[in-house]
């Protein structure tokens, strides 16, 4: 399936989950800016140094280290199959540029799918996420606890809170979407791209089934 689309919504909402689930089941790509930032900080990259420090804030990491990285990845391989776009575009400039690059390669954007999950939601996912050292199994305090607190189920190892979803980071990333973010959806609207809303407040396999339903119509 050669569609690219961009998946949509706040930190939270579920794009990682959703995007890699899509791209399994239509045999797409994921393009998530935000794991190859975590890669480029976990390899002690220039990238990852500069990164790192916005990342821990809550902030964005400037439009041009994001442009790089997308730029990259639309010249290389990639392009031969379907796109998902998930945590990218965040900023005005990025949707531009990203408009820009799939323009030259003559790809038109299937279009914006947001996830919609209220702020309390949001926030739950995000503060209660624990996640393995060790294996990388993922947990939530709240939703699927590990069966001894802060101990992998699978093996033994011990269970970490992402940096940036401290309670404090995780308040400013929503405020860091609500402000930059979440207004590119006019800017999308004003370019007759087509815009899709999902509940995103539904279990992974209801919202993934609403997905493949949108993107097969
Ligand atoms: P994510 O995993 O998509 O929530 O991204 C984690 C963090 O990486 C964000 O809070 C930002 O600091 C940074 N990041 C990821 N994608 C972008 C982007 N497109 N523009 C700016 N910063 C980004």
């Amino acid at each position: 399936m050669k569609k690219d689309l961009i998946l949509f919504g706040p930190p939270g909402a579920g794009k990682g989950t959703q995007g890699a689930l899509l791209a399994d089941h239509f045999g797409m790509l994921r393009l998530s800016t935000g794991d190859v930032l975590r890669d480029a900080v976990r390899r002690g990259t220039t990238m990852g140094s500069e990164a790192q420090r916005y990342m821990n804030a809550g902030e964005l990491v400037p439009d041009e280290v994001i442009l790089g990285i997308v730029r990259d990845y639309l010249n290389g391989e990639a392009v031969n199959a379907g796109v998902i776009c998930d945590g990218f575009p965040r900023t005005l400039p990025q949707a531009r540029k990203l408009n820009h690059l799939l323009g030259e390669l003559n790809r038109p954007l299937f279009g914006v799918i947001v996830l919609r999950v209220d702020d309390e939601m949001l926030i739950k996912r995000l503060s209660g996420r624990r996640s393995c050292g060790a294996c990388g199994a993922v947990y939530n305090v709240y939703f699927e606890p590990p069966r001894a607190e802060n101990v992998c189920d699978s093996c033994s190892g011990p269970l970490t809170l992402r940096p940036d979803d401290e309670a404090a980071t995780v308040r400013r990333r929503l405020e860091v979407y609500n402000e930059q973010t979440a207004p590119l959806v006019e800017y999308y609207e004003g370019a007759s791209v087509p815009i899709h809303h999902v509940n995103g407040d539904q279990a992974v396999d209801a919202v993934q089934r609403d997905l493949i339903t949108l993107i097969e119509k």
